[in-house]
């Protein structure tokens, strides 16, 4: 990259009678002109992750940023009398829902940051995770057009794209490229669905909804249709090399498998070996297991894919002959294992009549990782217990990560800066050149608290102008950022906060330090309990902000819209992080690592990360609280809600206020569905089936210790400095190392 020569053409780009979108694609082309004379070059091992979501976010900033130019461009321009912020009225690609797909952009830019050569195959979808805007405090969706600002950083492959074919229609994938800066350039290449109006349905939607028949139809011809795009590719670029002996396939392509949606590459590999090139299958199944590797992200049973073997078999016959195939193979060598009946059928490709995508994915990858200490326990001990006994070598755990450019060096100029002046900049390469002990020493506690006031007032003044209601200026920050899910317990905060807000009414709580309770979460569309959370935080949040007696005390806050950019900088703001989930449920969690990063202390339950970061940072620095996986393991049978509301009356009123009008859902009974969730349960789980009862009080004193502990501002501080001076570990470029050095074995390059 020449950066003078780029610095240059910059420069002679005239900003009058322009809009936005204009300069936007204009700058941005001008360096994609740079970036792709470096792009093409690859080592002969690489890694591919495979992934249905990835959620890159705003690609502007950062490629800047690695270009080593953001700075110099903003004088640029701001000489032209052109503010580069502006271009944050770009919107984000969104092609993602969540932490899944943040992490795999995460693992994009560590690998390409550090020098790995790790490329993403996925699916450029026409409209990402749909944009969220409240109606009288209801969630309503919007269609995400994010191609309307242009896509100046991808390349259309015109010429690479090729056919996947269903029984029933052809369809075209046409590859576009984004480059990945860093050390290297990878590669993010995603594919769009083009043919007939049919088979441009394939990359309209992300998570299309799969309720009815037709939908799920569409789900398996998402997955089938990248997968197979990705698979074919790969084998296509190495017979051009070594023809169709497949001996040394594995060694040239690694194929990390980011869940089970791309599940369909291994049967997509297994026919193309055994029906193009005459491979025996026992042959290309060896291959594949030395090719793939799985990653779990859940253990939510409705999150664990199981497709029907007739719908399967009415687009993919193909496919499903293979799957089918998969299972009496696998049968064979549980047999000869002597593994019994019981644990068969736990381990199965194909039961009753579905395909377990999770089983066969971990029948065939050499790897099977989980995404927290915990979690791989969990799915070694419980969900692939049977799997575990027999094949022990496969597991292993890989704690995620994030990466430090973005959610510290992008969102916190201000802290990055304050890390150079203590530790040099070779902190911003590795993380774990940060040392706490020399940052309290040279007075950096002080500083940080400093800084976070500055994040805090930018924070609030971008709230104030998205949201039209101003976050106090003094009061504490508590953020639960977050997809919303009854795991995840938003519904459980916002009892807490009930719980203060009567307190407070009551006259209790006299030296209660003010805070704002800020929210971000979208509801997926079909999940009605989840959507009813959002109307009545919205209905608390509507009640206590106008509560005169409230005003400078209590606060709360739900931002709409809640992606990549707006977390950029609700995490650089906030001083608490609210990381809540029933103990077991969340895999790993990402937001919560990134909170730490930028000096926010945690009140959390012992739950995916919460815990290594309670290890990394020290339990004496946030507030950990709640049953323990085994704590709910041992009362599960006998847990009784009722029992709990009859003791307590605080609770009680609390959890009234969803049948007793206090609050409105707009006449549609989704409160009464919550408060019988809550203590009848439903056909498919018990009452309180997320615990949330069972943890409110101990939510509330973890709250209020917190709260008293923050008005001793210098010890507090020290917290925030400890938290964020210990999160090292949570960077991905660790993890990234980790999967380069145990799964894919690839060396960097130099
Ligand atoms: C990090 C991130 C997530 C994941 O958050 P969790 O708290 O781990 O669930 C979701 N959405 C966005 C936009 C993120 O940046």
């Amino acid at each position: 990259m020449n950066k003078e020569e780029l610095l240059k053409k910059l420069t002679l780009i005239s900003v009058e009678g322009k809009t936005v979108k204009d300069l936007y694609g204009e700058i941005s082309a001008a360096c994609m002109e740079e970036i792709v004379k470096t792009w093409d070059e690859k080592p002969a091992r690489n890694a591919y992750y495979l992934s249905v979501e990835f959620l890159m976010g705003r690609m502007f900033f950062n490629n800047l940023m690695e270009l080593g130019v953001l700075n110099e461009v903003r004088n640029i321009f701001a000489e032209k009398g052109f503010d580069l912020n502006r271009f944050e009225e770009v919107e984000d690609a969104a092609l993602g829902n969540g932490g899944l797909g943040r992490l795999a952009a995460c693992y994009l830019d560590s690998a390409a940051g550090t020098g790995y050569a790790l490329h993403g195959y996925g699916i450029r979808y026409r409209y990402g995770l749909f944009r969220q805007r409240f109606e009288n405090g209801f969630q309503k969706e919007e269609a995400d057009d994010w191609l309307k600002w242009g896509d100046p950083w991808s390349v259309r492959k015109e010429s690479e794209k090729r056919t996947v074919r269903f029984a029933d229609m052809d369809v075209t994938a046409v590859p576009y490229d984004m480059p990945v800066l860093g050390k290297r350039v990878n590669t993010l290449r995603l594919f769009q669905a083009e043919g007939s109006e049919r088979a441009e349905k394939i990359s309209e939607y992300l998570y299309p909804a799969d309720d009815t028949e037709e939908g799920k139809l569409l789900r398996i011809r998402q997955e089938y249709f990248f997968s197979a795009a990705a698979v074919g590719e790969r084998i296509d670029e190495y017979v051009k090399v070594y023809g169709g002996r497949f001996d040394r396939f594995p060694e040239f392509n690694v194929l990390q498998l980011n869940d089970t949606h791309a599940v369909f590459s291994v049967a997509e590999f297994l026919r193309i070996l055994t029906q193009e090139y005459k491979v025996s299958f026992g042959r290309a199944l060896q291959l594949a297991r030395k090719t793939f590797h799985y990653t779990n992200h859940t253990i939510l049973p409705e999150a664990l894919e199981c497709w029907d073997e007739e719908l399967v078999s009415r687009i993919l016959p193909e496919i499903a002959a293979i799957l089918k195939k998969l299972q009496v193979f696998a049968a064979r060598e549980w047999q000869k294992k002597g593994c019994g009946k019981s644990e068969q059928d736990e381990m199965s490709v194909l039961r009753n009549g579905r395909f377990s995508m999770a089983n066969a994915a971990v029948f065939v990858a050499e790897h099977v990782n989980g995404v927290a200490e915990i979690h791989t326990k969990i799915i070694k001990e419980r969900l692939f217990s049977a799997a575990y006994k027999y094949y022990p070598e496969k597991f292993l755990n890989v704690t995620n990560g994030v990466t430090q450019r973005r959610w510290l060096m992008l969102c916190n100029e201000e802290l990055s800066a304050l890390y150079d002046g203590i530790f040099g900049t070779g902190w911003r390469e590795d993380l774990s050149l940060l040392s706490a002990e020399n940052f309290l020493r040279a007075g950096g506690a002080e500083q940080l608290a400093k800084i976070k006031r500055a994040k805090k007032k930018q924070l609030a003044e971008y709230i104030a102008k998205s949201e039209g209601i101003t976050p106090m200026p003094d009061a504490i920050y508590v953020s639960q950022v977050k997809r919303l899910h009854e795991y995840k317990r938003q519904l459980m905060t916002a009892f807490a906060i009930l719980r203060l807000y009567y307190a407070m009414k009551a006259g209790e709580l006299a030296d209660f330090v003010p805070m704002t309770f800020i929210f971000g979460a979208k509801a997926a569309s079909g999940y009605r309990r989840a959507k009813a959370i959002i109307k009545y935080i919205n209905e608390i949040a509507f009640k206590i902000n106008s509560d005169a007696e409230m005003q400078g005390k209590l606060q709360v806050i739900f931002v709409q819209n809640y992606d990549v950019s707006y977390a950029e900088k609700i995490i650089a703001g906030s001083d608490v992080s609210l990381q809540v989930s029933t103990a077991g449920f969340e895999a790993s969690g990402t937001g919560n690592m990134k909170l730490t990063m930028n000096g926010a202390v945690t009140v959390g339950t012992m739950d995916g990360a919460n815990i290594e970061i309670a290890q990394q940072t020290g339990l004496r620095n946030n507030y950990i609280f709640g049953a323990t996986v085994e704590e709910l393991a041992r009362i599960n049978e006998s847990y009784d809600p009722s029992e709990i509301v009859g003791r307590s009356p605080e609770i009680k009123a609390v959890t009234d206020t969803l049948i007793d009008g206090t609050f409105s859902d707009g006449g549609s009974g989704d409160f009464k569905e919550l408060h019988t969730a809550l203590f009848q349960g439903a056909s498919w789980h018990k009452p309180d089936h997320y615990f949330v009862l069972y943890d409110l009080e101990q939510y509330v004193s973890a709250l209020l210790k917190m709260n008293s502990d923050y008005r001793n501002a210098g010890a507090f501080a020290r917290k925030q400095a400890e938290n964020a001076l210990n999160s090292a570990f949570f960077s991905s470029d660790r993890a990234i190392a980790t999967y380069a050095e145990k799964i894919w074995k690839i060396d960097r390059a130099q």
